[in-house]
This record gives structure tokens, C-alpha cells and sequence, in this order.
């Protein structure tokens, strides 16, 4: 107590553990859950009595903690039994405003007479004298007949800030909306909350009447926050018990570990069999290491699927956000301000401070965020998106709010092509309307197409169908009773629609996976080296393109320590690297090869080299040819370019992509001409 007054004002708050006072007194604890207001409100004056030797008037507050299991509720469990009592809200903070004070006690004087009345502020609408009371020794006016005016200097203050939790996203059952719940923050405890911090608000839950000018029958509740605590243990949400750890070693010793793991993701969706083992891979994730000049190097991995409409990305994204820890769905065109990212805004929650609020990239901070539609974001998520896939945080800077999140998740995104199918003969870069810079962030790109093939298509439609015809017999009680087909052998026939790991385990095996670091041994530096040096060899000598970059390379370590984990090893050996390879040759494969030869620079810059090289041809074609006043029209340029190998098709959609960059302009339509000259050597 003597350390407290000493301490004062920088320490105002005594906290203590709800189990001391139980062990001390269970009525007063009781007591104290069911009618907070008075027991802290006792104690917080019983404190500043004692205190009172050595200070005067000063603020205190008594702070409890550890509220027993029964007083956590659910956003959405809470109901008027609740009103003003002591409650814990396990939640996800989404918004949070500025610091700005509060008068709690405001001093007034009354401009006809001078004299000073006091008056005590609750809440936060604001309440002026009703009169200048004679009592007192004011003049007796009523507030009708004389003004009080406000005196700043004598009232007193206090630091105030507004947030908003959210339900965690662990807890929902099956994609249900988060619900929400506003908590008020005082004095020393503000300020210490961002958006995107996983909490628990101890507090009492208030109503406020709704409606200013009309009110209303309705109440809206709020939480008066008395306590926080932080969480930190981001995997032991999932909770994982000596049985569980049993079974857990157990099954990472199984000689089909990992096609087991591959068959338990979206086992109702055929195929994508590269792809689903890169998603495997995704959940375990690379180790994020910082190094000794603080230099943070990430070990989430990206990946990206990009493909037609109706291949099962959107299926697979949402599969995946139920499977990960702290996973989370969303469409890139998000409807909330905060978009992707996070933003900083004024609106009615802030009551005129400033927001900040967090986007599912900050939301999914240490998970995984699913964002579906990812090309149709918005422009200031275009600009802050890198950082986060880079550095896993998202700085905001706007009116006053300074502020960096953390969003360390790995983002598996998916995009549709942009004239709606893919064109095989392009570039993914040219079909996707994702800035190459964003696209080569990504561990791992995947295409994913639809073209009718009727042998592959035979191959879904049964897979599909056999899914369906399951789903049908699962919803009765007694499928023995049907008759018209053979219940057993559709059962039996469909098993591998049965995820080999139940979700809940699986989880678990990826939460337990992650409290291992591994390490690369010789073998798997060497071979991942060798790989590298062998494909960058490709593109030696004038003509060649560069295939692969040390971006490549940071993927394939992360992968590799993916797969490590993946067996719960604290060693990468030369299969894990070798997993890796598979997979980033697989891609790219796909989308880095022009004409059988690798180019990075698909990827990386959106232009091959050899679209590079006719980019060339085509500008100085348009040089040549141009006359002064018409430029040259397309025609003659398809007939001139046709004899530099350069295809009709090429040729339009490289002059549209030069009027868009601005290089050539059209003086008059089907013509074009180059829109500075000098710019041409
Ligand atoms: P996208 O997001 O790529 O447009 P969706 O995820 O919406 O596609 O998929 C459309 C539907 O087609 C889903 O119901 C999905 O299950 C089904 N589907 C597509 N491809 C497959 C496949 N290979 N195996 C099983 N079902 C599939
Ligand atoms: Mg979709």
C-alpha cells in the first residue's frame, strides 16, 4: 500500500486475482460477480482512505482479474440477466479509437453571480447544472435565467478509449458472422489495446438507451472494461492433450503420413493433387526467423490459385479457413473500410475520435487468411498488401493515427482470370488483374483450368457425383431401407470421400507441429543449392531468360521446412527439400515457361523476354512506318511483324498494351503512332 502511494500517479490500479478474493471471502466474491459496481466502487474508496495520509483526492482503481469459467459469455450468449454484472469476453479487438479524455467531475461557473458548482459526469452524455443553488450559496437562478460556463482547468479528466471485439473466429460453428460488442477503456488501461490483439475484457455489462432525439424502448449494451488480459498462446487455443500427443507422434511415424494428410484436405474435391500437397505445406508453414541485424525474414507461405470459374477455388479456400488455426474467409471485395488491411476512419463508433480498424489480414494475425477474389480489391489494399506478405505487418497512417499492426499469416488467395476463362497461350500476368510485383510475392502460383477433356471429365463427374449420392444417404436415419440402389456398395465405393484425419485431429497435428523449429542439415542445403545453381544455369549466355530468382529459393526453403514439420522432424533432410522442388517445379512450370523455356520474369515483372524482345520490334515497327500525320495502321503492322514471327493476335495485344502504358497513342482510329520519339534510341 505504502509502495502504491509512492508509486502514484504512475501506477493508479491495484489488480488482483479473482481466486484470492474467493479464497479470502466467497460471499464478497460472489457478491462482487453479481453486483460489481458496488463492491469495486467500496474498494476503490476503502483504498483511497488509506492512501489518503499521503495523497489527496487522488485516482485509484481496483482492477480483478482470473474471473472463474462460469462469468466467460459469448458475444452472442449475453442477455438482460447480464446487465450489471461481471462478465468476461474472450474476444478479437477490430476496432479501436483514439486516446482522448473525458471530464468526469466538471467545475461550472454561473455568469450571472460567480459562484462554482460541481458536478459529478457519468457516462458519456454530458450534464450542466440545473440551477445555482441558494444551498450552496449561489445565487438560486434556475438554468433558464443564467449560463454556467465551463472551467477546463478545474475540472478533472480522464483517458478514455472505445473498442470493439469481435467473437475469435476459433470458436464459430460453421461460418456463422462474428458477433460484436463495444467496451469502454479508462484511464490507465487505454491505449495499451491494438486492433487485431487477442483479449479478454473483464468488465460490467451497462445498456445505454438508443435513440438521441427519439428515444427508444431498445437498449444497446456495451462493456465498462475493468480488466485485460492479453493472449499469447496463439496455438494452444487448440487445445492438445497427452492422449493427444500420443496419437500425434503416433501417426507421424505411419509410413503414409503425408498422403494422409494430402487425402484430409477438401477430400470431396478430385485431383489437384500437387496443389493440395502445397496447401498441406501451407498450414505447417516455414520458420519465421529474425536475424542479428533484426532483419525479420518470413516463414509464412503465399499461395495463390488462379483460375477459371467453377474449379473449386472458392470450395477450397473455405475448406482450408475451417481447417488452419485462427483460419479466416474473406472476398477481397471486402465491404468493411478496413478492407484487406486496416483503416483509419470517422464515423458514429468513434463518437468523434478516430478509428483505427482491422482488416482479415490483421484479424488472421499468426493464421491463415483465405481471401477469395483477391483481384478485386481495393486500391489502398493494393498498396498495403505488400507489406504485410513481406514484413507481416500494416502500417497506417492517416489524420493523427500512426500505427502499425501485425499480420503475420500466411494469405492463400484466389483470382479469377480477367476476361473471364484462361488463355492458355498467355501469360498469367497479362490475365490477372494483380500488379506483377504482388503476384511474385507468392511461394507458390497455381492455374487451374477447365477445358472439356472427356476422359478427365468422366473422371470429376464421377468423383462429384459419387460426393452427392453420399451426402443424399447420410441425411436418412436407416439408408438400408432404399431399396432402389445398393446402399452398402455406394457407401463402401465413396469411403475416400472420408477424410483420413478427422479435423479436429488434424488440427491439433498442425498446432503441435508448429512448437517445432527445424533446421536444415548439409544434405537439404546442398540439394536445395544444387537446384538452384543447375536452373539459374539455364539462363546464362545473351539470349536466354532469367529462370529463376532468389525469391525461388526463399520458397523452397520454406517449403522444405514445411515438410519437415509435416513428419515432426527437427531436420530438413533432402526429402523435404526434394517435397519442395516438386512443387515449385510443378508451377512453374505452368506459368514461368514460354515455348518450353523458363522465365521468371513472367512472374516478376508481367513480361517474358521474349515479349520483352517483340515489345522491342513492335515499337520501332511503329517508328518506321509511321507517317507524320496518321502514324501506321494495325494492319500494315500484323503484315510487317508477321515477318518477324510475331503473330496477329501477339501484335494487338501488345499495341494495347503499349496505348495503356501511354508509349503509342491512335490519332485516328486503327492507326497508331509512338507518343514521344526521342524515347526511341
Ligand atoms: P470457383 O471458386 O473456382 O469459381 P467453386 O469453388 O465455386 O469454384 O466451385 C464450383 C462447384 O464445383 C463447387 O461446388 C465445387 O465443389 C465443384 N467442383 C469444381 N471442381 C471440382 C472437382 N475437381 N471436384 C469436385 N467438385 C468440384
Ligand atoms: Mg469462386
Amino acid at each position: 500500500m505504502t509502495a502504491m502511494a509512492d508509486l502514484y500517479p504512475d501506477v493508479r490500479s491495484m489488480h488482483i486475482d479473482f481466486a484470492d478474493i474467493e479464497k479470502h471471502d466467497p460471499d464478497l466474491a460472489n457478491y462482487t460477480l453479481n453486483r460489481p459496481s458496488l463492491s469495486i466502487r467500496s474498494a476503490e474508496e476503502a483504498l483511497r482512505r488509506m492512501l489518503s495520509h499521503a495523497l489527496t483526492n487522488p485516482t485509484i482503481h481496483f482492477r480483478i482479474k482470473g474471473l472463474p469459467r462460469d462469468s466467460r459469455i459469448e458475444v452472442r450468449g449475453l442477455r438482460e440477466k447480464h446487465l450489471g454484472t461481471f462478465v468476461s469476453i474472450e474476444g478479437l479487438v477490430r476496432k479501436a479509437t483514439e486516446v482522448r479524455p473525458r471530464v468526469i467531475m466538471a467545475v461550472f461557473d454561473c455568469v450571472r453571480c460567480g459562484h462554482k458548482t460541481i458536478v459529478e459526469q457519468e457516462g458519456m452524455s454530458f450534464h450542466e447544472p440545473l440551477e445555482c443553488s441558494k444551498d450552496d450559496g449561489g445565487c438560486g437562478r434556475a438554468s433558464g435565467s443564467t449560463k454556467f460556463r465551463l472551467q477546463p482547468e478545474e475540472s478533472r479528466f480522464v483517458d478514455t478509449q472505445k473498442i470493439e471485439a469481435q467473437e475469435p473466429p476459433e470458436g464459430m460453428r460453421g461460418g456463422a458472422q462474428p458477433e460484436r460488442l463495444a467496451g469502454y477503456i479508462e484511464d490507465d488501461l487505454s491505449g495499451r489495446i491494438s486492433p487485431g490483439d487477442r483479449v479478454v475484457l473483464n468488465g460490467i455489462l451497462k445498456s445505454v438507451q438508443k435513440g438521441t432525439q427519439v428515444k427508444s424502448a431498445l437498449f444497446d449494451i456495451h462493456l465498462d472494461v475493468n480488466s485485460i488480459e492479453f493472449e499469447e498462446r496463439e496455438y494452444e487455443e487448440v487445445l492438445i492433450t497427452p492422449e493427444d500427443e500420443l496419437r500425434i507422434r503416433e501417426f507421424a511415424e505411419s509410413p503414409d503420413y503425408f498422403d494422409r494428410i494430402i487425402q484430409s484436405i477438401s477430400p470431396t474435391i478430385y485431383g489437384y493433387e500437387q496443389e493440395k500437397e502445397a496447401l498441406a505445406l501451407q498450414l505447417f508453414g516455414g520458420v519465421t526467423k529474425v536475424m542479428d541485424d533484426g532483419t525479420r525474414i518470413r516463414g509464412d507461405i503465399h499461395i495463390a490459385l488462379i483460375g477459371d470459374p467453377g474449379t473449386a477455388k472458392s470450395q477450397m479456400l473455405r475448406y482450408m479457413a475451417l481447417l488452419a488455426p485462427r483460419g479466416i474467409y474473406t472476398s477481397g471485395k471486402a465491404s468493411s473500410a478496413a478492407g484487406l488491411t486496416a483503416a483509419a476512419v470517422k464515423d458514429e463508433f468513434g463518437e468523434g475520435r478516430w478509428t483505427l480498424e482491422a482488416g482479415a489480414l490483421v484479424l488472421a494475425d499468426k493464421g491463415l487468411a483465405c481471401i477469395d477474389e483477391l483481384d478485386k480489391m481495393n486500391d489502398q489494399d493494393r498498396s498495403s498488401i505488400h507489406e504485410s506478405l513481406e514484413q507481416g505487418t500494416i502500417s497506417v497512417a492517416k489524420a493523427g493515427i500512426t500505427a502499425t499492426l501485425q499480420s503475420r499469416c500466411a494469405v492463400l488467395g484466389a483470382a479469377n482470370p480477367k476476361y473471364g476463362r484462361f488463355d492458355e497461350n498467355r501469360s498469367v500476368a497479362e490475365q490477372i488483374d494483380l500488379p506483377p510485383a504482388l503476384l511474385s510475392r507468392f511461394d507458390a502460383i497455381f492455374t487451374m483450368t477447365d477445358r472439356p477433356d472427356s476422359q478427365q471429365d468422366r473422371k470429376v463427374a464421377a468423383h462429384i457425383l459419387k460426393a452427392h449420392r453420399r451426402g443424399e444417404l447420410m441425411l436418412h436415419e436407416s439408408p438400408e431401407e432404399i431399396t432402389a440402389v445398393d446402399v452398402g456398395e455406394i457407401m463402401r465405393d465413396s469411403q475416400g470421400l472420408v477424410p483420413s484425419m478427422e479435423r479436429d485431429f488434424l488440427r491439433k497435428y498442425v498446432a503441435y507441429s508448429k512448437r517445432i523449429s527445424p533446421v536444415m542439415s548439409d544434405e537439404a542445403v546442398r540439394t536445395l543449392e544444387g537446384y538452384y545453381v543447375s536452373i539459374r544455369k539455364l539462363g546464362e549466355g545473351e539470349e536466354a531468360s532469367v529462370p529463376i530468382t532468389a525469391r525461388q529459393l526463399e520458397a523452397l526453403i520454406r517449403l522444405s521446412e514445411a515438410s519437415s514439420r509435416a513428419r515432426l522432424s527437427q531436420v530438413v533432410m533432402a526429402e523435404d527439400a526434394n517435397r519442395a522442388i516438386k512443387i515449385v517445379e510443378y508451377y512453374l512450370g505452368k506459368v514461368a515457361s514460354e515455348g518450353g523455356r523458363r522465365d521468371i520474369d513472367i512472374i516478376a515483372t508481367g513480361t517474358s523476354r521474349s515479349q520483352r524482345e517483340q515489345i522491342y520490334v513492335l515499337r520501332s515497327l511503329v517508328q518506321q512506318l509511321s507517317d507524320e500525320r496518321r502514324g501506321v495502321s494495325a494492319e500494315e503492322l500484323i503484315q510487317k511483324a508477321a515477318a518477324e514471327n510475331i503473330p496477329e493476335d501477339r501484335v494487338r495485344a501488345l499495341l494495347k498494351r503499349l496505348s495503356d502504358a501511354g508509349e503509342v497513342y491512335s490519332p485516328q482510329p486503327g492507326y497508331f503512332k509512338l507518343a514521344s520519339e526521342e524515347r526511341i534510341g
